[in-house]
């Protein structure tokens, strides 16, 4: 579905991504791992069209999208969900969905945010409330939702972890979990390297731009270097 091929993207001088190859099967949860600065975020925001990689190719459904502006990727069928959710503080939850339906038809807008607010029924609650003002984790499944009104065959999710209770860390892989049974592939960046293998099917260890080891969750998971630099053991 995803196939990424010699990735290399730099800020100025700085080589952040050094040719790195791989691929996302429809239907899959792929995850990247790697410590804080391996590149994890700068990939996803190439494959979405923020960033450009200078080499190499970026295909989706066998469509060249490595040069495409971000709102046609979205379109295609791809949504980042970015590292520290990036929501609109100011506007209201619903607003804040609205703002995800740019690819959608006027009319269609209303019954997709009522399908967001049954996968997420504390948003429905909230719908009215300030966004900002929401906790991590509700701020988290509006980033989550804002996504999901652009019906993305393929979901890239930042780090959805991040500063949240480990109830709620729980709680956000089920629903990541769900979508994905749902039909969304998921490509999920996590530093929680354990709970991102405990979902996935594969996973990607990238080290300061390189990917160093690429197999199934189940390998890596019992990966003596892996546990020592990831898992804590
Ligand atoms: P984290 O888990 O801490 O978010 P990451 O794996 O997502 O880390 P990136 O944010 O992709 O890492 O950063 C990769 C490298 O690129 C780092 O060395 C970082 O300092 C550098 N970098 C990222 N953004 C910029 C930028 N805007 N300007 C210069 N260097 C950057």
């Amino acid at each position: 579905m995803l196939k990424v091929t010699d990735m290399n993207v730099y800020y100025g001088a700085i080589h952040a991504i050094k040719g790195i190859s791989f691929e996302v099967n429809e239907g899959e949860i792929v995850t990247l791992i790697g410590a804080n600065g391996a590149g994890k975020s700068t990939t996803l925001k190439t494959i979405s069209g923020l960033l450009r990689s200078k080499t190499g190719g970026i295909s989706f459904m066998g469509q060249d999208i490595k040069n495409m502006p971000p709102h046609k990727i979205v379109e295609l069928g791809i949504a980042h969900v970015p590292e520290g959710r990036r929501i609109f503080s100011r506007m209201t939850v619903e607003e804040n969905l609205e703002m995800g339906a740019f690819t959608c038809k006027p009319q269609d807008i209303p019954p997709d945010i009522e399908r967001v607010f049954e996968r997420f029924p504390r948003l429905k609650e909230r719908r009215r409330q300030i966004a900002g003002t929401l906790s991590g984790g509700e701020q988290q499944m509006l980033a989550m939702g804002r996504g999901l009104m652009s019906h993305p065959k393929l979901m890239m999710l930042d780090e959805p972890s991040m500063g949240l209770a480990p109830l709620l860390v729980y709680q956000i892989f089920e629903i990541i979990r769900e979508l994905n049974r749902a039909g969304t592939t998921i490509l999920l960046v996590e530093q929680n390297a354990q709970m991102a293998l405990s979902i996935a099917d594969r996973g990607y260890v990238l080290e300061t731009g390189r990917i160093v080891t690429a197999a199934d969750s189940a390998v890596l998971l019992d990966d003596s270097a892996v546990q020592k630099a990831y898992l804590g053991g």
